[in-house]
């Protein structure tokens, strides 16, 4: 008797922008993954949240809107922003309601330089700069903490307070090791700015400390966030798995993007290792409302981001099917004009869908 085939229940919130152009893109190559492996299908549900929605309603989601995410086993996110609505607003309202609603609180961030793309470092070629960044995704300097006094008075005070839970440090640091562990090279970079912050930062080392016991097979080292931006420019090399505070990692992620050739490419997970509820994939970027509706937006990032949803979905062969079709793409030079080509989101969509059917 053949197997039974699974049904992935997948949530697509493409939202504002480029966001319903990579998505639309992204779930053409899931299509076309899930028909070459046979074993699994994608049941996907589409939801209309965003910024129209505010502007006609004065919500991005619905106030249920958790609950009607949390029986799916994945969500699909395309990007939030629009030109006439604050960033607060938006940030606020769609994104962060969801990660920290479901306490996604590892967002991981592979960065490599695919064939065909230009790193702006020079020598530096696919291979050589291959990364994944876990950025804490739950506390620290995004918690939200802090607040005005005086307000608009000449002695006005602003705080913006970091908070870190022994919780928060170690379940994000182990995740890291294990990550690290999963991967050939099994070498992790922590970083933190403990020279300058003496008490949160310095924590971070030491719960470092304490976890690295449980993993003498990891290679590891500590590096201040300002070194650590050289050493990502002079030695791209040397690094492999990074692991850093929500800002520190924030930031280091968009060098992590620009170098590896544009934020076109970069995806990212929002994942709770602990599955309690679905785990949140998206492309880094954001909406782009210089090239919406042009049809040039680069899916590559949306591409990858699919494939990490499948990895975490449990379905690894599809997730790798998909990044060598991707690749392949990238190296024929189907490349759209952010990464120096001149093809168009679907032309890049069609030729991925086509070397996933046509792969030996
Ligand atoms: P947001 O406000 O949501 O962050 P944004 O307009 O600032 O959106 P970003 O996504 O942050 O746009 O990207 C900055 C610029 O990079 C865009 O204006 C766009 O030109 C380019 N860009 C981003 N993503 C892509 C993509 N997928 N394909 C091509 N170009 C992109
Ligand atoms: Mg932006």
């Amino acid at each position: 008797t053949p197997d039974a085939v699974r049904t992935y229940r997948i949530a697509a919130i493409p939202a504002d922008g480029i966001g319903p152009e990579v998505i639309a893109a992204g779930l053409q190559a899931l299509e076309a993954v899930a028909r070459r492996d046979g074993g699994f299908t994608l049941d996907v549900t589409d939801f209309d949240w965003g910024s129209d929605r505010y502007k006609r309603s004065g919500a991005l989601m619905p106030e249920d809107g958790r609950e009607q995410l949390k029986d799916f086993d994945a969500i699909f996110f395309g990007a939030v922003g629009a030109p006439d609505v604050p960033d607060h607003i938006t940030l606020w309202g769609l994104r962060l309601p969801i990660c920290q609603g479901f306490d996604q609180y590892a967002n991981v961030r592979p960065t490599k330089i695919l064939p065909g793309i230009t790193s702006p470092l020079a020598n530096v070629g696919p291979g050589d700069l291959d990364w994944v960044i876990v950025r804490e995704n739950s506390e620290g300097e995004y918690a939200g903490m802090g607040g005005r006094a005086h307000r608009g008075m000449p002695e006005e005070v602003g705080t913006e307070v970091a908070i870190f839970t022994r919780t928060g440090v170690e379940r994000i640091m182990r995740y890291a090791f294990q990550l690290a562990q999963s991967r050939p090279r099994k070498l992790l970079t922590v970083v933190t700015k403990s020279n300058a912050q003496r008490h949160g930062m310095v924590m971070w080392d030491e719960i470092a400390e304490e976890v690295s016991r449980d993993f003498p097979d990891i290679s590891w080292d500590k590096m201040l966030v300002d070194a650590m931006t050289v050493r990502m420019v002079k030695n791209p090399r040397s690094l492999d798995t990074i692991v850093a505070t929500n800002l520190h990692a924030d930031i280091l992620s968009d060098l992590a993007g620009a170098l590896a050739g544009s934020l076109g490419v970069a995806p990212t997970g929002n994942i709770d290792p602990e599955r309690r509820g679905p785990s949140m994939f998206e492309p880094i970027h954001g909406s782009a409302f210089d090239i919406t509706g042009k049809g040039i937006a680069n899916p590559v990032a949306t591409f990858w981001t699919a494939s990490q949803m499948l990895e975490h979905l449990g379905e690894a062969a599809a997730a790798q099917r998909l990044m060598r079709a991707v690749e392949s793409v990238c190296a024929a030079g189907i490349l759209t004009p952010d990464v120096g080509g001149s093809a168009t989101t679907q032309d890049v969509t069609t030729a991925v869908c086509e070397a996933i059917r046509s792969e030996n």
